[in-house]
């Protein structure tokens, strides 16, 4: 199976390939970066609309170039899925990330992929962006049934299989975690994305007090981003400033993920989201699982940040558990949850 995934939900115009019988990923990404401030949704709505047809036309020389050496698209009595690929398409479908994420972000991918799909009447394919956070995990590990940590920047959650969906087990409250390490960065001034900025700060720092806020499975962080820049601005110095929030933030996710371990019984964690490209979050995590003697894996950093990989592979998944969406179903949905989304794929693994 082939897949073109695009995802553009927030920051990063990005469009891939999934070739499934090679496990070949190829990813083609556009970052939008703020010139101040964060994320302008009607800015990163227009580099969305610059970047995305670049992106998308790239991935596709790609795919048409490598058509050749892959297999021949089956064409059979019409029954089978494997027959939709036409002779002259090399993709077999398209997938896009159909939310959650920012409106006008989300409204520009949706609107190529259906264009895509209609151009190369191939099928189209909906994925929800947080579940291919924690699937890119599941296939890059072979997990079985994880829990999944997903740190990314708008979410944060703890999902875990069961009956047919990823059920949310707990989430913040309030920010999503990356999101909340930027309002800190942006209040001390440091340019946009912030949570690399206060890793590097953090190596030199000491501990102060700040918040802890975790309630059975959920938790908080507004609180302690309040206290972080009050702190600042009373002259703490950042690096300690840095040093203690990576430390009480990444140590409540940590705590959660135990608890959720704890409460399924799984043995197997995966983290999706791009905070999880942070060593010390990584580090936490890697303890707590070997004092348990759970497995721990986390994706190479190219499949935790925001990437059509991760849209394509899931994609593939959906696609061959007959899960293509028609053009009137498919509407993007900034809220869209990963609890909504029927698991249907894992029965057609198992097979
Ligand atoms: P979502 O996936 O929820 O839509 P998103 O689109 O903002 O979120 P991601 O790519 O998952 O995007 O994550 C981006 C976030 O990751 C930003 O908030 C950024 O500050 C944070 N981040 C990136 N690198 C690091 C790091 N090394 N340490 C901590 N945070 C990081």
């Amino acid at each position: 199976t082939r897949i073109l995934g695009i995802e553009g939900t927030a920051w990063a115009a990005s469009a891939a390939l999934y070739d499934s019988e090679s496990d070949d990923v190829y990813i083609q990404s556009d970052a939008y970066e703020p010139d101040s401030g964060g994320i302008h949704p009607r800015e990163a709505a227009e580099h969305m609309h610059e970047a995305i047809p670049r992106v998308v036309a790239d991935v596709l020389e790609h795919a048409r170039e490598t058509a050749d050496s892959a297999s021949e698209p089956r064409v059979t009595d019409g029954s089978d899925r494997s027959s939709s690929r036409q002779r002259d398409s090399p993709i077999d479908a398209v997938a896009f990330s159909q939310g959650p994420g920012l409106g006008p972000c989300l409204r520009i991918v949706g609107t190529a992929a259906r264009t895509l799909s209609q151009t190369l009447s191939v099928p189209l394919v909906g994925v929800n962006h947080m579940v291919a956070h924690l699937e890119i995990g599941r296939h890059t590990a072979e997990f079985d049934s994880p829990v999944c940590l997903n740190a990314s920047g708008a979410n944060a959650h703890l999902l875990a299989y069961r009956n047919g969906r990823y059920r949310v087990l707990g989430e913040t409250m309030d920010t999503g975690v990356g999101n909340a390490i930027d309002k800190f960065t942006r209040h001390v001034g440091w340019s946009h994305p912030g949570g690399p900025k206060v890793e590097q700060a953090a190596t030199d720092g000491e501990y102060v007090d700040l918040p802890y806020v975790v309630k059975g499975m959920d938790f908080s962080f507004s609180g302690i981003m309040s206290a972080a820049k009050q702190a600042s601005d009373d002259g703490t110095p950042l690096e300690d400033v840095c040093f203690s929030l990576q430390e009480n933030v990444f140590a409540m996710l940590t705590e959660v993920s135990e608890r959720a371990l704890s409460l399924t019984g799984s043995d197997e964690l995966v983290l999706g989201g791009g905070v999880g490209q942070n060593a010390r979050l990584r580090e936490m995590l890697e303890d707590m699982c070997d004092q348990r003697g759970a497995d721990f894996h986390a994706p190479k950093p190219r499949f935790l940040r925001d990437n059509a990989g991760m849209i394509a592979v899931l994609g593939a998944k959906m696609y061959n558990a007959g899960e293509t969406i028609a053009l009137e179903d498919s509407r993007v949905d900034p809220n869209y949850r990963p609890d909504q989304v029927p698991v249907t794929w894992r029965s057609a693994e198992s097979e």
